[in-house]
């Protein structure tokens, strides 16, 4: 038996003990994470300076604190999450218990990605955790110094049984997806979303699938370019542009192009100082293949600002390329590095058109101070998520649900969505063994008289939260009256 096999079959056993289906149980497991988070941010932060060269200061700021946040809210509000949640009734139902119970799914596999290692891993384990199942971790093997510190140092916080660490490449990855699971949650490229996909059809596992894309970033002449340019810099060349989330490439009329690239090249030197290279703040490409990755894709597109390079540290300069054409090589598929491409549109209706003949991406980003062609750019396209005037910031709103569309992937999370996500949403229906003639109506033999009640019956909905308590009992008592006079012998 494989050690991946082993890994799922004792996580399985685990959950089949039941311990998870106690939520003070779940919540002793959040905290205990949350405790590791908190006592291992050196760990935590060595092994990102060695993968990604991520500074001090940013490794909390954009890994662990959405960590922090995001458990706190599950430890606050599992109660509430967990809880049956009564639903709307019709006439038929309306003496019956109705109610959604959610109920942990069972063995989840987390597969993550390499760029922000801790956040896409940790995050869909927490809703993991959070829901009940046991959860086998895989951590990308492209950031390896990360992945074993999770290796490491996560059994020391968490139940091992039910939620193990396994480590490896391609050949563990694909002998994990062999296994049966309850649902797969995969953080990473389209390509290998493919084979899971594959690979969990094998099972009919549900599948989550958190992909990226080329996001595009609409700027409208009428805008505070000064500010829209420092978000941008910053939502761009943040790890390096090494975020599923970060705009991809920029739409703009011509007459603004000129101040866009003032604006974005004055905000890199105020970020990132004359020699980013030098800069603890300013990231390097993850390795030389994504490095080589990266600058074929500068062929045939003329650089306004940047394009210094050295492979051997896997540095390329925060770059913005000037006039790009929209078949250009840098505008094939998603850039994932530190180059901003600039495509020249004649306005809104243009940029709608550019976005709809391209795949649905993860967020489409408009900066503009009227409302109205926000409202308009929402409207006419589409996309896993929407921001305007700003950049990245949607991640850290736990009541949003971050996912993708169409290419960009299926599924959402992030606080009660990961909850829901990896919980199965029971339908319940209570009745007592009582009141037997209503339900003459729907025994043969079928008379048009008793279609009509069922009519009736089935079609009304009953909200009870907008009804007063009298008015309930009134209707109540009013509804079993006629039944009895009608059904009864
Ligand atoms: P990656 O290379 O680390 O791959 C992700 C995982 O897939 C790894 O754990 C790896 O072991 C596994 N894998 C790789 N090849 C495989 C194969 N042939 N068979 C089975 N498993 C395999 O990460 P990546 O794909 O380079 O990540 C970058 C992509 O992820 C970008 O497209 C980015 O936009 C996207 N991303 C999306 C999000 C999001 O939340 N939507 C977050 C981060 C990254």
């Amino acid at each position: 038996m494989s050690r991946e096999q082993k890994a799922v079959e004792r996580a399985r056993k685990a959950f089949l003990t039941g311990r998870t289906k106690s939520l003070d149980y779940r919540i002793t497991q959040l905290k205990n994470l949350l405790r590791f988070v908190n006592e291992r941010q050196k760990e935590i932060a060595e092994g990102l300076k060695k993968d990604l060269s991520k500074s001090e200061f940013g490794t909390p700021l954009y890994e662990t604190l959405g960590i922090e946040s995001e458990i706190n809210q599950a430890v606050s509000k599992l109660k509430d999450w967990a809880a049956p949640r009564p639903v709307t009734k019709n006439l038929l139902t309306i003496t019956d218990q109705v109610y959604i119970q959610p109920e942990p799914l069972g063995v989840v596999l987390v597969i993550g990605a390499w760029n922000y290692p801790w956040a896409v891993t940790i995050q869909p384990l927490i809703g993991a955790i959070a829901a009940g199942n046991a959860a086998v971790i895989k951590p990308s093997e492209v950031s390896a110094h990360t992945a074993k510190v999770m290796e490491d140092l996560l059994p020391l916080y968490l139940d091992k049984e039910l939620y193990p660490v396994v480590t490896g490449g391609v050949t563990e990855t694909q002998e994990l997806l062999r296994q049966r699971f309850d649902h797969i949650f995969y953080t990473g490229n389209g390509t290998v979303a493919k084979i899971i996909m594959e690979a969990a059809a094998k099972h009919l596992t549900p599948v989550t699938l958190e992909l990226g894309g080329k996001s595009p970033c609409y700027i409208d002449k009428n805008c505070d370019l000064a500010v829209a340019c420092r978000r941008i810099t910053w939502g761009k060349y943040t790890n390096c542009g090494q975020t599923c989330i970060a705009p991809d490439f920029i739409l703009c009329e011509p007459s603004i192009q000129d101040k866009v690239i003032e604006e974005i090249k004055k905000n890199i030197k105020d970020f990132y100082t004359e020699n980013p290279k030098a800069c603890q703040d300013y990231g390097r490409i993850i390795n030389q293949r994504h490095f080589k990755r990266v600058m074929a894709m500068l062929e045939g597109s003329t650089i306004a600002v940047g394009g210094e390079n050295d492979e051997s540290d896997c540095y390329i300069a925060p770059t913005i390329l000037r006039d790009v054409k929209p078949d250009a090589k840098v505008m094939q598929d998603e850039i994932f590095g530190p180059l901003l491409p600039i495509i020249t549109v004649s306005g809104a209706d243009e940029a709608i058109k550019f976005m709809n003949q391209r795949e649905k991406p993860l967020v489409m980003y408009v900066f503009s101070q009227d409302k109205k062609l926000i409202n308009r750019m929402i409207a006419e396209t589409s996309s896993g998520g929407v921001l305007a005037n700003d950049c990245l910031i949607h991640f850290s709103v736990s009541t949003l649900p971050f996912g993708g569309v169409g290419n960009s992937g299926m599924g959402s999370y992030h606080g009660q969505f990961s909850f829901d996500r990896l919980s199965h949403l029971r339908g319940c229906l209570i009745k007592q063994l009582k009141m037997e003639g209503v339900n003459k109506m729907r025994y043969p033999p079928h008379t048009a008289e008793k279609l009509g009640w069922a009519r009736f019956l089935i079609l009304k909905q009953v909200d009870f939260g907008s009804l007063g308590r009298l008015a309930l009992l009134a209707l109540l008592v009013v509804f079993v009256a006629v039944m009895l006079q009608r059904y009864t012998d």
